[in-house]
């Protein structure tokens, strides 16, 4: 008995230690499957999870003995949502200048705020497009603050003067005599900048040392940056090929930041797997996409009219790189139709915390729905980023099992939903207002339940 006992007890300091409930059994039942790829839900079904993992599933008659028994009264058993590209250290108010004056006991401390709101959005895994090394993986891992699984990228990898090169044109160049490293962001590892195949190896070596999952290039201009107008090719194809054999010889692969349609073309011949944004991308690029199974991983908010009204891009400069870059996206929407490569789904939020980052994560998931769809929305926020969080090989973290989908031996992961989001997107947040929304607290309330990793967070079923 007291063997037993001291077995128990060592098994039970394994659970994140903040849970609410710890089942090592759950049985749902009487559930609607959305299995994360099908067109319509699966009815009458009951989902057996063991330990972390979904064990079966049945029809009404499966049952498991002991196990804790949630009757979902014929709600939606969907897969957790998948964010494809987040920013959890990119959370200082004011933007850019923000960022070059936060310390990183104040950076912290809002990236695991941004984990737990991402975990109450319905969010159980995120990959971290550049910002931050595994340390908030692993403490999330440790069960110490609760967020969803995160896949780090480390530092973004920029060229000087490119979209990740955070200095002020007074900030002098780190990598240049007489090494004065005042960029801030340079010196906290939100961001690298490196020139030349010999750096760029470095910096992604080092990310890798950092427990990155896969690693995060800047190729292009952007909107919210300062040195890097939006035309901007940015490193040499050796370069980026110089990252994607790093990455390539541990096992993983290289994501790109990049708007234009030869930049997009530059990276995919380099052989990145994951176009990030890429707004401006002509159809035979998109077609050339998906003949070589490389993911579009776009933020819709990026095309919203509402993007003007963002605060971190009310600079002059800044709204007239927004102009532009409306004005070449103008056939993306079209252009995705007609081709629809992979897709998975992302939000990009930047230095907006609490009320506004869920107003733009409801926002992101409603008029992601709305221009592609309900069903194709949600696929690219469970199974297919499910996909594309495996191309990381041998250095993904979480190899137990697929993740994004409801199907035997996958990762209990798991939301029970008031409706059906096939047929309405609000009922998982979906909201078509963005910063005119109406404040929401932390919580949905349609999110009945939120299962990562077998351990449930939120339960107002009971
Ligand atoms: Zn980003």
């Amino acid at each position: 008995m007291r063997m037993i006992l001291a077995v128990s007890v060592s098994l039970t300091l394994t659970f994140p230690a903040l849970a609410q409930d710890k089942p090592q059994t759950v049985l749902f039942t009487n559930c609607n499957v959305f299995d994360g790829v099908a067109e319509s839900l699966a009815g009458d079904r009951n989902v057996l999870v063991q330990g972390n993992l979904i064990a079966s599933i049945g029809d009404a008659s499966l049952s498991a003995e002991g196990a804790d028994v949630i009757d979902c009264g014929g709600r939606t058993l969907m897969p957790g949502l998948i964010d494809a590209h987040t920013h959890l250290y990119m959370n200082m108010p004011g933007g850019v200048a923000g960022m070059e004056s936060g310390t990183w006991d104040e950076i912290g401390p809002r990236a695991a705020h941004m984990a737990n709101e991402y975990l109450y959005s319905g969010f159980t895994t995120v990959r971290e497009m550049g910002g931050g090394g595994s340390g908030l993986k692993k403490t999330v891992d440790a069960g110490l603050i609760e967020g969803p699984r995160i896949y780090p990228s480390g530092a973004f990898v920029s060229q000087t003067s490119g979209h990740g090169d955070l200095r002020f044109g007074s900030q002098r160049n780190p990598n240049l005599p007489p090494y004065p490293n005042d960029s801030n962001a340079q010196r906290l590892g939100i961001t690298t900048v490196a020139d030349g195949e010999g750096a760029v190896l470095a910096a992604v070596r080092q990310n890798l040392s950092q427990g990155a999952t896969q690693i995060k290039l800047m190729a292009g201009g952007g909107v919210a940056s300062i040195l890097d107008p939006l035309h901007t090719l940015q490193f040499l194809p050796e370069e980026i090929e110089t990252a994607v054999r790093a990455a390539a010889d541990w096992d993983t692969y290289v994501a790109v930041h990049v708007f234009s349609d030869e930049g997009i073309r530059r990276a995919v011949d380099a052989g990145v797997r994951s176009i990030e944004h890429g707004f401006f991308a002509s159809r035979e690029t998109l077609q050339l996409m998906k003949d070589k199974d490389v993911f579009l991983v776009a933020q819709m908010t990026g095309i919203s009219p509402y993007l003007e009204q963002n605060p971190g891009l009310q600079s002059p400069a800044n709204q007239a790189k927004l102009a532009l870059a409306t004005d070449l996206a103008k056939d993306f929407v079209e252009n995705v139709k007609a081709i629809r490569p992979k897709m998975a789904f992302q939000s990009d939020v930047v230095f907006a915390t609490g009320e506004l980052l869920r107003t733009q994560l409801d926002y992101e998931k409603w008029f992601h729905a709305n221009l592609f769809g309900n069903h194709a929305m949600l696929v690219s926020a469970t199974s297919a980023a499910g996909e594309l969080m495996a191309f990381a090989g041998r250095a993904n973290p979480y190899l137990e099992g697929p993740l994004g989908v409801i199907q035997e031996g996958a990762y209990a992961d798991i939301l029970i939903i008031d409706g059906n989001p096939l047929e309405d997107i609000t009922v998982i947040g979906g909201n078509e207002k963005w910063y005119d929304a109406e404040p929401r607290p932390r919580d949905i309330p349609t999110m009945r339940i939120i299962m990562k990793d077998g351990v449930i967070y939120k339960n107002t079923l009971d």
